[in-house]
């Protein structure tokens, strides 16, 4: 079997590094030569609409799947006629736009952030008008990692926001390449929520644990798995609420669904990834299959592994700069992962985490392990 990823990024290095023990080899397709999956599976180096490049990429591959969902909806389209792609084309576009993404939570009778869609100035003045303030504008698409967000508190961060948002060109006329935009009120939460769930070819539906995500500068930073203090009501509702978005989609293979819990078991539904996520990495040592062995299981139409959990596990991402590496080999129960990419401020260049019996053990050597990142 061999399954072709769109993008050989550090997600799709951890797919392959599931997924060849099962006996699955791999094919990338990435604009950059020196990418992180180049180690462990054949890569065909190109952008994402050269059609020659896409040719090479699906020659003899059983399955295409992708671990970056900003490709063109052409290149999707391209792909369908000529292999399997999961998950579909419908879960990709769904998730591309943030207002499709809100439209699908909404029929599925999921709350989203209160929102409004802005196309001109007037839209913008008005959406602001009814949603008052604090409010955050968004490009609808392609942001990642807080990109292409501006929060807005004040008239002066409007102005700023619609300015960046939405440039002049040399000619003084407002560029009509400027992204789509999205206004959200700015959500009171108390914290954040991710859900991981798997559906199989089958349509059976597994999920992992709530995760408790928290960002710095726009950045996931950690992620503690189980996510303590979370009711087995709010879990289940949780479940249900990520399965009818799964089940809506005909979606195949892992999808993460960020949630903002408002406290009292409320939550409202932030966003989805078609994919492996950022916030599921803690599953590679602290679940019985993890999430990303559970995406190719599922893509290839194979049993999907237990979601159990082994213990609690504190996941934490090293950004900018390569960590203190045999200080983190020395602490038993710290898993390193170092994704071969050139350091730079800002960048995700790998994760380590820790795992214990209980939430305190598990806290108690992440603390030992953070003062070993050299985060920047
Ligand atoms: P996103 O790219 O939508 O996941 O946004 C990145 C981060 O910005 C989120 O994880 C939140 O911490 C924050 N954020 C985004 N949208 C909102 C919102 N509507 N209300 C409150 N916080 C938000």
């Amino acid at each position: 079997m061999i399954v072709g990823v769109l993008g050989g990024g550090q997600l799709g290095r951890m797919l392959a590094l599931a997924g060849l023990p099962l006996g699955v080899r791999f094919r990338f397709l990435d604009p950059d030569a020196g990418c992180p999956s180049r180690d462990v599976g054949e890569l065909v180096v190109g952008a994402y609409d050269d059609e020659a490049a896409l040719g090479r990429f699906v020659q003899g591959v059983d399955v295409v799947t992708y671990e970056f969902e900003n490709v063109p909806a052409k290149t999707a389209r391209w792909l369908t006629e000529h292999v399997s792609v999961f998950p579909s084309e419908v879960a990709l576009a769904t998730a591309q736009d943030r207002l499709a993404e809100k439209a699908c939570f909404v029929a599925e009778g999921i709350e989203p952030a209160p929102h409004a869609k802005v196309d001109t100035e007037a839209e913008f003045r008005a959406a602001i008008e009814r949603m008052g303030t604090p409010c955050i504008l968004k490009t609808r698409r392609f942001g990642y990692d807080g990109k292409g967000q501006w929060v807005i508190r004040s008239a002066a961060d409007a102005e700023r926001a619609w300015g960046e948002a939405y440039p002049f060109d040399a000619a003084r006329t407002r560029r009509t390449d400027a992204a789509d935009l999205i206004l959200e009120g700015l959500v009171p939460f108390v914290r954040e929520l991710s859900m991981l769930g798997v559906r199989g070819k089958d349509g059976e539906c597994r999920f992992y644990p709530p995760v408790r995500n928290t960002h710095e500068r726009g950045i996931l930073a950690r992620s503690v798995a189980p996510a303590p203090g979370v009711s087995d009501a709010q879990r289940e509702a949780m479940e249900r609420a990520t399965a009818r978005v799964m089940e809506r989609l005909g979606y195949v293979g892992v999808l993460a669904v960020e949630y903002f819990d408002l406290g009292g078991g409320r939550f409202v539904a932030n966003e989805m990834a078609p994919r492996v996520h950022n916030s599921g990495h803690w599953s590679i040592e602290g679940a019985e299959c993890s999430q990303f062995e559970n995406h190719i299981r599922a893509v290839c139409g194979l049993p999907l592994g237990s979601t159990s959990v082994r213990g609690s596990s504190v996941m934490l991402n090293a950004i900018g700069g390569l960590p203190d590496m045999r200080g983190l080999l020395g602490l038993p129960g710290v898993h390193v992962h170092i994704y071969g990419k050139a350091p730079r401020a800002g960048r995700k260049i790998g994760h380590v985490t820790a795992c214990a019996q209980d939430i305190a053990a598990a806290e108690e050597l992440a603390g030992k392990a953070a003062a070993m990142l050299r985060n920047c």
